[in-house]
């Protein structure tokens, strides 16, 4: 086999001997994929159609001690690398021209114990497959509302989503990972082991090394729950977004309505005459002791003027978080922007409005990810996931097909997210940032006193920086 050319931690250019390459392959179990593979196009392909890059090697692990080995083998080599979990990470941090992929994604072991009420699942697992193994002994762990992505960025970011409001965030029920680190070595972190690792993984994202596994305390949850979608026409927005907003100000934690703008799909249980029409809508979960109950409390919200749909009712859980994998669809070209935003007020409704009604793309969605609730009284200090006070993660979610228009819908979403800058309560997701955010923004994310407290954590674990390719945490 003829050498092959790399890319340096510095990003200088280096090569792998054929030699070097065949030890790899005699010591990993998985695949080492190379240029010249048939599977290797197919293996870099990410969940946003913008991201196209041409690695020099995936390594696609099938367990813990393909992953040790691939992080030796970069180390010696002192190969640039990128960590692969779901693949839907908008900045497409998963992927890096020329280095090494270490990818987890074909690590689907999930392991529910349903007497515990625990789960171990591998870092390749999706959020679908986990509710799929969890679902049928009606228990869940609450996580994000498209099924197709990845538990291990969402986690390692923080994780909210229909469940955030009644059993707070993701790593709120992360127990313990087992966790490879920039030396290669296995470790376990958990509130009473390496304590200090695991506060960090708690919404440091990927920074101090590439977790292999995640235990998490599972929820019970339905399998059958009150939920769904309801639309109205743009034009009613204004009356309705305040409506929804005074009806949603005492609401208990068992209730979680998420606002949406869009234009509507051409979906088939919409009129035909709204079809590409602006629309208003709310997704909503009900998980409280009894669907009569949950219908009886969002009667109001219901009984508003005319919706053009309303397809809240009794369904399975599942359903309910596959809801918006359409709206999802992998290969599309993805801009991201958010921002934390406090309970709406008049000026954050008619700036929405405003914004919403000039959308430039029929597949982009606005939503208002409703947190508050027990997100809100876990203490702020006590994990690395920041801005626990904000009532909303709003999303600007925006999405096209043809790349020639990229300008045009990047600028929207640009000016949309400028305009919400005067209502933010500060902060940022680390797992909503696109790929032309900078240091700033991390900064932004944790604030200067967790930020020191997670940079000494990177000095003690990764003082060399070999975990950068993600929203990054310097030493
Ligand atoms: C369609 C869609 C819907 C979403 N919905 C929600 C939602 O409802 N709630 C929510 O909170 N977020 C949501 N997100 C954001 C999501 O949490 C992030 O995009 C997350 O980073 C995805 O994780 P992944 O493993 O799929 O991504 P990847 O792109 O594989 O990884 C993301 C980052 O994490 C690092 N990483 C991945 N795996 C590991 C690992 N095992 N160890 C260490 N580092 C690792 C990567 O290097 C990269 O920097 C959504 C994103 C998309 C695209």
């Amino acid at each position: 086999m003829s050498k092959i050319k790399t890319i340096t931690l510095s990003h200088e250019e280096a090569f792998l001997s054929g030699d070097a390459i065949e030890n790899l392959k005699g010591l990993i179990q998985g695949d080492v994929l190379l240029p010249s593979d048939d599977e290797y196009n197919n293996a870099r392909k990410i969940w946003n159609g913008m991201i196209d890059k041409c690695p020099a090697l995936i390594v696609r692990c099938t367990g813990p001690a393909d992953v040790i080995d691939a992080v030796k083998f970069a180390r010696e080599h002192n190969l640039l690398v990128a960590v692969r979990g779901g693949g839907h990470n908008v900045t497409g941090n998963a992927l890096c021209d020329d280095g090494m992929v270490i990818d987890l994604s074909r690590m689907k072991g999930i392991h529910v114990d349903p007497k515990s009420c625990t789960a171990r699942a591998q870092a390749g697992v999706t959020l679908g497959e986990l509710d799929h193994e969890t679902q049928v002994f009606g228990l869940a762990v609450p996580s994000g509302i498209v099924t197709t992505t990845g538990i291990a960025g969402l986690t390692l970011g923080g994780g909210f989503g229909y469940l955030s409001r009644k059993y707070g965030l993701t790593i709120d029920n992360l127990i313990s990972v087992d966790l490879v680190t920039a030396e290669g070595e296995f470790l376990k972190a958990s509130k009473t082991e390496n304590e200090d690792l695991f506060w960090g993984l708690c919404g440091g994202g990927g920074n101090f090394g590439i977790v292999t596994s995640f235990e998490y305390k599972l929820q019970k949850i339905g399998p059958q729950v009150l939920g769904g979608m309801l639309l109205h026409p743009m034009e009613v927005a204004p009356e309705f977004l305040r409506f929804y907003r005074d009806f949603i100000a005492d609401t208990p934690d068992e209730l979680t309505v998420v606002p949406l703008l869009r234009l509507a799909p051409p979906a088939p249980f919409l009129p035909k005459v709204v079809h590409g029409k602006p629309v208003v809508g709310i997704l909503v979960l009900y998980t409280g002791s009894s669907i009569e109950e949950g219908e009886s409390l969002i009667a109001p919200l219901r009984q508003y003027g005319t919706p053009l749909i309303d397809g809240i009712g009794p369904k399975p859980f599942r359903a309910l978080q596959s809801f918006l994998d359409v709206s999802a669809r992998p290969g599309l070209n993805y801009y991201v922007k958010s921002e934390f935003l406090p309970a709406l007020n008049d000026d954050i409704i008619d700036t929405l409005v405003e914004h919403a009604s000039r959308i430039t793309s029929p597949l982009s969605v606005i939503a208002g990810f409703h947190l508050g609730g027990a997100v809100s009284r876990i203490d702020e200090d006590s994990t690395a996931y920041s801005h626990r006070n904000a009532s909303y993660s709003l999303i600007l979610n925006t999405a096209w097909i043809d790349p020639n228009e990229s300008d045009k819908h990047i600028k929207w979403t640009r000016a949309f997210w400028d305009a919400l800058q005067p209502f933010s309560v500060g902060g940022a997701y680390v797992n909503f940032q696109s790929y032309d955010e900078g240091e700033d923004r991390v900064k932004t994310t944790y604030g200067t006193a967790k930020l020191e407290r997670l940079s000494k954590l990177k000095r003690k674990f990764d003082p060399q920086n070999f975990f950068r390719l993600n929203r990054n945490i310097k030493p």
